[in-house]
Order: structure tokens, then sequence, then C-alpha cells
């Protein structure tokens, strides 16, 4: 089995739910006592959203590039990233390093690929909704027809997320805003949506949606133990 390196913190909340899914997919496939061999780098969130906020990307690149570092020195045989938002530098971390990095938005598209679907709808931070480095890749590497919610509903699922989901906190009625625009998406043609965030599953889950969800979370994990038990 190989060692899983997690970029984690961002925020600890979702990692959390990767530590989770991943040892209990191993256990799945294994039995008995098996569990994940895997080292986690987890950042303290507030430096990482301070940067982000005031668009300080070269620095928080840096970091990153730092955290998988330690991960390979520490052992690691391939990087995960436990954030969509954070994928932004991925390209710079993946050549940092000599050890893969498995995507979150590859991992993802391929499961929609295998789904047959063309049209998806995308949830996440403004970041991942509105730039070339996730929505982009979905549409270019992949083909697939991108649709994100317009602009004031786009701000209302950012908010959400830094708000409330990543310090732990989950409301009804932001559970409701969500399934509205879940909706709306998918009146628009939307015959999937990505949940593109990875503490969006901590809010919504199936039965919130009218159209099958892809929560990137569940899949980078699933994905993450599927390499890791290859030969
Ligand atoms: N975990 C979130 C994501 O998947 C947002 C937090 C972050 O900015 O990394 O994008």
């Amino acid at each position: 089995m190989k060692t899983i390196g997690l970029i984690g913190g961002m925020s600890w909340e979702s990692s959390l739910e990767y530590y989770r899914i991943i040892n209990e997919t191993v256990k799945a496939r294994l039995g008995g006592l098996h569990s994940a061999k895997s080292l986690m780098f987890s950042f303290d969130f507030e430096e990482i959203e301070t940067l982000q906020m005031v668009g300080n990307w070269a620095k928080a690149t840096d970091l990153m590039i730092e955290a998988a570092r330690q991960l390979e020195r520490g052992g690691a045989d391939f990087i995960v990233i436990c954030t969509n938002t954070m994928h932004k530098m991925a390209d710079d971390v993946a050549t940092a390093v000599n050890i893969p990095l498995l995507h979150i938005a590859d991992a993802t598209a391929q499961a929609i690929q295998e789904k047959g679907l063309q049209k998806i709808g995308l949830l996440g931070t403004n970041f991942t909704m509105e730039e070339a480095f996730y929505k982009g890749r979905l549409t270019d590497k992949f083909g697939l027809d991108v649709l994100v919610p317009q602009r004031p509903e786009r701000q209302v699922v950012h908010d959400i997320i830094y708000d409330e989901l990543c310090l732990g906190v989950t409301k009804e009625e932001s559970r409701a805003q969500y399934r509205q625009i879940m909706a709306e998406m998918a009146a628009a043609g939307a015959e999937g949506i990505i949940l593109g965030c990875t503490e969006i599953g901590l809010l919504v889950n199936q039965e919130d949606s009218p159209v099958p969800l892809f929560d990137t979370t569940a899949i980078h994990a699933e994905t993450a133990v599927a390499f890791a038990l290859k030969e």
C-alpha cells in the first residue's frame, strides 16, 4: 500500500472527512484491521484565507510547495490537496516534487464521464466557479459543459462556505439556499452538479438535489485509495 500525502486544514472540517472516508474505504476494500497509510500537513487556515482574500497567491503557492516537499521528505508516495480552491497552484506544486499529485478536478471529471453526463453544474468558492484553473480544466481537458450560478447566487454560495461551513456551522436557511440554487441549475439544464468545495457535503446531500451530485471530497478520497492500493 502506498502512503498518501494529504495537504489539509483548508478547512480541518473537510480534512476530517478525507481522513474518515480514506480509512473507511481501505477497510471496506481490505477488511480486518486495515487502515490507510497516510501523512497530513495541516495548515492554520486563517493564514491561508488571509492570503486568498488579499490575493497573495505567490506566498500561498510557496507555502503549498513547502507542505508538499515536507510530505515527500516524510515518505509520502503521492500528494492529495484536500481543497478545490487550492488547486489554483496545483501545477506549481506538482512540478516542485518528484511524486505524483492526484488532481481533484480530474478525478471528478472522470466520475462524471463514467456516468455519461455532459452538462454539469459547479458549486464552490468564487475562485473555483470563476477561474480557469478549475472551471477551465473541466471544459478544456474533459470537454464538459460547465454551468455556474449567476453572480449574486455565486456570492451566496461562496459566503456560506467561508462564514459557516469552514467554521463547522451548518444552518437550515443556508441548506435551503443551496437547494434553491441547485434546483435552478437543474432547471437550466444541468444533468448533474459538482459539489466543488470540500465542505459542501457537510451541508447538502443527494436528497437536496433533483440531479445527481458529485461530491469532490468523496470522489477525491476514494480515488486516492484506489491509487494507493493499485499494484
Ligand atoms: N475547502 C474549500 C474548497 O474545496 C474552500 C476552502 C479553501 O479556500 O481552500 O475549495
